[in-house]
């Protein structure tokens, strides 16, 4: 096993990225994948659903608005943009919707105010043919930034779904699994070198944490892609020690909405791969200022080593205002870039010496 990054030492996932042709800066700056979408999308978007208005004009809309968002993440100086999901409707259904053998459900609370469609599974669940694909390739087309693709992973599709046709559990996440490994290999022969499962389900039922390894093998086997596993608002210190071993490069992790409680965990059980730390509030209107926000990357600093390290907000963005959204990316840009010229002092002063 291989050695947590020393100070200046690059990580083996900042190895394998260099190896795949991506030169990133320190501190690499991401969002999670979802940001706000326009009122006249969302409009038309129901109107489509009730069956008034034509897909096509929806398309376009999607479109445009990724297109505007990509603009906006380069003017903001983001280093790692998303498409902004401005296709999907949320993070299980989308894909539901797009898998053979799903019927839509009932709407069904997640967390908090957050509240979903949860779909019905009915029969043999199927891979229809690529579902994310197309839209990265487009957002990736947009710009000279790498655009990472972002899944929602098998066992959370699975975990938040009602199953009327299989016999376990493990049945249904075995099909799944085997179709979102196809979505995965489609999208890396399309050129995708940045592979963002999403799993927030991770840490419901601790005791079926082998099925999710199992399942994250199958899905990343053999495939040359930097893996990036998002988890959010849920507690994995029980399961940190067996996360180790999961066949992923970074961890993308909400902290700030926990406090940042996991650190002395990591301090003590210290991680070999990358870290994507959430310093920015996502689930607050409340713009987070340049302060709070450094001393956020601060006290991350004080436990992780800056070489392993990634920036972004602790989850999506969808349900901030455009207006706070841009306010709250600006700020995380800003003091990462503080953090990094700091960084840069003090090695340019060691050399000196
Ligand atoms: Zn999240």
């Amino acid at each position: 096993m291989s050695k947590p990054a020393k100070n200046g030492q690059p990580s083996p996932g900042r190895s394998k990225l260099a190896g795949l042709g991506l030169q990133l800066p320190p501190l690499p700056t991401t969002t999670v994948g979802s940001l706000p979408k326009q009122p006249d999308l969302l409009e038309l978007r129901y109107k489509v659903a009730k069956g008034v208005q034509n897909k096509q004009e929806l398309e376009r809309k999607e479109r445009l608005s990724t297109e505007i968002w990509i603009r906006e993440q380069e003017r903001t100086g983001l280093d790692i943009l998303v498409d902004g999901e401005m296709h999907r409707s949320d993070l299980v259904n989308f894909f539901a919707t797009s898998i053979g053998g799903f019927a839509p459900g009932g709407i069904v609370r997640s967390y908090g105010n957050r509240y979903y469609r949860k779909p019905i599974i009915k029969s043999k669940l199927e891979w229809k043919g690529p579902i994310t694909v197309e839209m990265w390739r487009f957002a990736q087309r947009l710009t000279h930034r790498p655009v990472k693709a972002i899944l929602t992973g098998p066992y959370t599709i699975m975990d938040w779904s009602f199953d009327e046709h299989y016999p376990s559990r493990e049945a249904a996440l075995a099909d799944l699994t085997a179709i979102i490994r196809r979505e995965v290999v489609a999208l890396a022969e399309a050129g995708a070198k940045l592979i963002q499962i999403d799993e927030p389900a991770l840490s419901s039922k601790p005791k079926e944490f082998p099925l999710i390894q199992s399942s994250l093998k199958e899905i990343t086997a053999g495939l040359r892609c930097y893996f990036i596993l998002h988890h959010c608002y849920g507690d994995v210190t029980p399961l940190w020690e067996k996360m180790q071993q999961l066949p992923v490069d970074n961890f993308h992790l909400e902290m700030t909405n926990s406090a940042f409680s996991l650190l002395p965990l990591m301090k003590k059980l210290p991680t070999t791969k990358d870290l994507c730390v959430g310093i920015i509030e996502s689930h607050s209107h409340l713009i987070d200022t340049p302060r709070e926000v450094h001393q956020r990357i601060n006290s991350v600093i004080d436990f992780v080593a800056p070489g392993q390290l990634w920036f972004s907000p602790d989850c999506g963005l969808k349900t901030r205002t455009t207006e706070e959204t841009i306010g709250k990316l600006r700020v995380l840009v800003a003091a990462v870039g503080k953090t990094r010229a700091t960084l840069q002092g003090k090695k340019t002063s060691r050399i000196s010496k």
